[in-house]
């Protein structure tokens, strides 16, 4: 066996054929979204106006398993299989005897895990006749998945990019525009929300709830429109389990299953998508002591701090409301670079989990997890994003205290995405001038005041 780290590879016919629904398992069903509007459980149709009604169906549906289309199995084999890889290097300079694997969705033509979603929405879009697709951005990630999937389908697509990083992240707009999107910085002067937000607070750095106010406005207000969401929704978790479909089949060609899966959480998307296949085992009863471990910002912690209560998805009060761990739809995370991790709920499904104990949660400082992503890049030669780098933060800390124990863990993680285009953000970090950015409760209580008011 080398001694070097090695990825484990499958071939084009191991790409999983469906994708796994975690909601035919739950010990609960999801607690049925909210439409203050009329007062009312939120129907299909409330959410057919902005979505296409395959999308509304699998968003709803309680199937376990769900056909991929050939179509969108065919664009995945530009990149998947996505590797998985032994970080023997890794384990080798943390002299640890646990066992550290990681699944490298970098890889993917955008550099994250959001092409997974991102392709099948703009497939399900161009199926029922859209022609047009508005999104917000974060960090950038999930525009550039989205841009290149419009682009490959022939889509118009708008994309609302959260200012801060649009000022932090200058390249990902360049890349988003090289795949022929629209682009501007949100709050912008496209919209009514933005218009107000910029009117009282002109220097606002945006955040991702501002932008999804944004783009379901440019929907509302265009023909043959739909809006298209990277995370949080039920469609995006379940798109997303290729990612831990994939690993497993992996694991087992090397005859391994992991102890601890460790994903890192914005709005759940690649949490759900790496352990929800593994989480099944342990509902079913085959795997009980499997622990699942989403990781937190300490700017931006819903899950270990927030509340579980029905919330707004964005910011301005246009979707439904969902049941959810939340910091309060108006809380405003500080800018730490982990820009896709700024969201104030966790989803729905991953809130539910969480609530059922079946999955927790850590909260991580920014200035350990460049640590950790600089260690890691030196012994994996892989720059992760930092998003991705809370968990190898997390997996780090899980190999260092199977060593204090003396005891060997099996390790997976997945790495979201790489970080390429977050150089400044490691420049910052190797001369000094990265800062820890704690949330603050006072601002957390005050959003909290805001919460819908839901009877059902
Ligand atoms: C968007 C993003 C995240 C956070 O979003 P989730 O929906 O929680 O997965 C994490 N890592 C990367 C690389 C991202 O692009």
């Amino acid at each position: 066996m080398s001694k070097y780290s090695k990825k484990i590879i499958l071939s084009e016919q191991d790409i999983p054929k469906q994708w796994y629904n975690i909601q035919a398992d739950l010990p609960e069903p999801l607690e049925p979204a909210f439409n203050t509007r009329t007062g009312k459980i939120a129907t299909k149709e409330d959410l057919c106006v902005i979505f296409p009604e395959e999308i509304v169906e699998q968003e709803v549906s309680r199937e376990r398993w769900i056909d991929i289309p050939e179509e969108v199995r065919d664009i995945y084999k530009i990149w998947r299989p996505s590797p998985l890889i032994r970080a023997r290097n890794l384990e080798k300079f943390l002299d640890t005897p646990a066992k550290i694997y990681f699944k490298n969705e970098g890889v993917s033509p955008s550099g994250s895990h959001k092409s997974n979603s991102a392709i099948a929405q703009a497939y399900y879009n161009k199926k029922a006749g859209t022609t047009r697709i508005a999104t917000e951005t974060g960090a950038g990630q999930w525009g550039s998945a989205l841009a290149m999937a419009c682009q490959m389908f022939g889509i118009e697509c708008v994309i609302y990019m959260v200012k801060v990083s649009f000022e932090q992240k200058p390249y990902r707009k360049s890349l988003m525009h090289v795949y022929g999107a629209n682009v501007f910085a949100s709050p912008s002067t496209q919209t009514e929300v933005g218009r107000k937000v910029l009117a009282s607070d002109p220097d606002c750095k945006g955040s991702l709830g501002i932008a999804i106010s944004e783009a379901i406005e440019d929907v509302l207000s265009h023909n043959n429109a739909k809006y298209s969401l990277g995370s949080v929704l039920n469609h995006v978790a379940l798109h997303q389990t290729i990612i831990g479909l994939e690993a497993k089949k992996q694991m087992e060609m090397v005859d391994e299953y992991p102890d601890i899966v460790i994903a890192c959480l914005g709005g759940g998307s690649n949490f759900s998508g790496m352990s929800f296949p593994f989480i099944m085992d342990k509902i079913q009863g085959s795997r009980p002591n499997l622990r699942a471990i989403a990781v937190e910002p300490s700017a931006c912690p819903k899950l270990s701090k927030g509340v579980f209560a029905y919330d707004y998805g964005d910011n301005s009060g246009f979707t439904p409301a969902f049941k959810m761990y939340t910091l309060g739809h108006t809380f405003m995370p500080s800018g730490i670079h982990a820009g896709g991790l700024r969201y104030h709920g966790a989803s729905p499904l991953v809130s539910s989990i969480v609530k059922h104990k079946l999955a927790e949660s850590v909260v991580v400082g920014q200035k350990e997890v460049f640590e950790a992503a600089v260690t890691f890049t030196k012994c994996e030669g892989i720059l992760p994003a930092p998003e991705s780098a809370h968990a190898i933060r997390t997996a780090i800390n899980e190999a260092l205290k199977a060593k204090e124990e003396g005891i060997s863990k099996t390790i997976l993680f997945n790495l979201s995405g790489h970080g390429h285009f977050d150089l400044s953000a490691y420049e910052q970090y190797l001369s000094g001038q990265i800062q820890d950015c704690n949330y603050s409760q006072k601002e957390v209580e005050k959003a909290l005041e805001d919460l819908p008011k839901v009877n059902i």
